[in-house]
């Protein structure tokens, strides 16, 4: 991921932030020792952020698309009110081994529910309402992950997806990725469904308010 601000002024940002809990920043450094793609990991500055919504919306119900080793997972959980209940979806068992060893030890991971088969497998079996959902996994799926979360959000819940702007790539796209990024990008911004505003925070977030 190449970083949209600079890195002095993302150091600067995250020094007048609240500091990272320790437990976080020992899954972080176990992530970006054992982890072929670190950098899939939301880290300190998007931890606050997603910690921060989730507290802002006293969410109960959350539901996360992009688990990989729980970093994400543990900053939505602290933000949610003691009886908050997190479903998370992904694939891989062995990143998702290192979330589950982290939530044992965390006071919040007894909200965590993990689904652990493709994601829109699990988006069928669910119903709504959900006050939440942060977007996070494989982006040719983000379109589908969108269309089957929309209708399982309340009125005035919120829909975050990440790397909405892939590195920058999405203003010169050319992989398949960069181009599933660009036609999701569009898909929301026609979608009336919605109110929203793309965040230029880390690798861009786009936050969405259901009408
Ligand atoms: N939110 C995580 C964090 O902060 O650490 C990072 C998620 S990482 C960017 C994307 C994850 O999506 C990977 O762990 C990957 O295994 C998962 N993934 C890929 N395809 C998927 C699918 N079809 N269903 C569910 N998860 C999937």
């Amino acid at each position: 991921m190449i970083p949209i601000v600079s890195e002095n002024i993302e150091a600067y940002a995250l020094e007048q932030s609240s500091p990272e809990p320790a437990l976080l920043a020992e899954l972080a450094a176990e992530t970006r020792a054992s982890m072929k793609s670190p950098q899939m990991m939301v880290g300190h500055a998007q931890g606050l952020f997603l910690r921060s919504i989730a507290t802002m919306l006293q969410a109960r119900r959350v539901l996360e698309i992009g688990t990989f080793t729980g970093y994400s997972s543990l900053s939505l959980a602290a933000g949610m009110p003691g009886d908050g209940r997190l479903i998370t979806c992904d694939v891989d068992p062995v990143a998702t081994a290192v979330a589950r060893r982290y939530w044992a030890r965390s006071p919040y991971g007894d909200k965590i529910t993990l689904e652990l088969r493709p994601a829109l497998e699990t988006l069928a079996t669910l119903s709504g309402p959900f006050d939440l959902v942060f977007i996070d996994a494989d982006k040719p799926g983000y379109v589908a992950y969108w269309e089957a979360c929309v209708p399982l959000v309340r009125a005035g819940g919120v829909l975050l997806a990440d790397n909405v702007l892939w590195s920058g790539r999405v203003l010169a796209p050319e992989e398949k990725d960069d181009l599933a990024i660009v036609a999701f990008n569009a898909h929301v911004a026609r979608d009336t469904r919605v109110d929203k505003v793309m965040l230029t925070v880390r690798d861009g977030i786009t936050l969405a308010i259901k009408r």
